[in-house]
């Protein structure tokens, strides 16, 4: 068996800065550290944090008064930061930048009255909260087809705007539908698909076509894991998509098989290396490392802990 290991993959600037934040807050300020939604869309991640006493909650309610609560990478919406502070928790804000940057420009684009289309995933925790920016001017649509049933009028002001974390080659079909169907559209100065997820996916793209089967590391809800396991499969090759090597079957491998190895921005290394061990026990596999693209993406700490560091 050979392993082609993909590079750029697993952890991007956003998820490791969230991550070394909620390693920081617990330290600074001890067990237990609230935080809303996962921190990011990754189990082993989230069972390490709870083990280390960190909470996970869904909703603020859940949360004493004048606790610490961290909001993840994938942003909250502004009726969150609102509750937190009139429970009196001090929050500490883990949003990746290129989240914001999102945010950024649905305030613009709807303060500038405009209906702006987002395209993105209904019920991913980026989209609730980049919705909750401008709920009354914006308009979720996840396909092609939904973009067929949209009617506007020629002068209606229009903008769109994307999830991060979308197959870019979805995202530009549907971008394409809607330039076709109101050509006067406008879009984000700055493409919205973040560069991590970009650079995951073309690292599959460019490295599948060489590999029998694919194995992309990450969780079931995380979305660019699932557009990585996806990509594979529209290669023609079968991919499954685990969350570590406890998850594999023996019976999905033969030993002449080429098995790219990748990983969903939200990956642990760790979870990397325990896989990378396990094909090599059970099948002797030799390692190649395929990088495609440089990655140097940093994100600075949350203002809060910056003094902490
Ligand atoms: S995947 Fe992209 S948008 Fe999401 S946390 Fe990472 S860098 Fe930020």
């Amino acid at each position: 068996m050979k392993i082609l290991l993909a590079a750029p993959r697993g952890f991007c600037a956003g998820v490791n800065m969230a991550v070394k934040s909620l390693d920081l807050a617990l330290k600074h300020f001890g067990a237990p550290v609230y935080v809303f939604h996962e921190i990011v869309h990754n189990q082993y991640v989230v069972r390490s944090f709870e083990s280390k006493g960190a909470i996970f909650v869904n909703h603020l309610e859940e949360i004493p008064a004048k606790s610490t609560v961290l909001f993840s990478a994938h942003g909250v919406s502004p009726a969150i930061r609102k509750l937190a502070q009139q429970r009196e928790l001090l929050a500490i804000d883990a949003t990746c930048p290129l989240v914001t940057k999102v945010h950024l420009e649905a305030i613009k684009f709807a303060k500038d009255h405009y209906t702006i289309i987002l395209i993105g995933h209904q019920g991913h925790d980026e989209v609730i909260g980049t919705m909750g920016e401008a709920p009354e001017a914006i308009v979720l649509v996840e396909s092609t087809q939904e973009v067929d049933r949209l009617e506007y009028q020629p002068g209606t002001k229009l903008a769109y705007l994307t999830q991060t974390t979308l197959s870019v080659d979805d995202a530009n079909r549907i971008i394409e539908r809607l330039k076709t169907k109101f050509p006067w559209i406008v879009g984000p100065p700055k493409e919205d698909i973040c560069y991590a997820t970009q650079n995951r996916q073309e690292a599959v793209r460019s490295i599948a076509p060489d590999a029998t089967k694919v194995i992309v590391l990450g969780s079931q809800n995380s979305s660019n894991s699932q557009r990585l396991r996806e990509l594979a499969q529209e290669q023609g090759r079968r991919a499954y998509l685990v969350d570590g090597p406890e998850d594999l079957s023996l019976e999905w491998f033969e030993p002449s098989d080429v098995v790219l190895v990748t990983a969903g921005a939200s990956a642990p290394e760790e979870v990397i290396a325990k896989t990378l061990d396990w094909l090599q026990s059970h099948f002797q596999a030799d390692l190649e490392l395929r990088e495609v693209r440089k990655e140097e993406v940093h994100f600075p700490l949350p203002r809060t802990l910056r003094m902490l560091d």
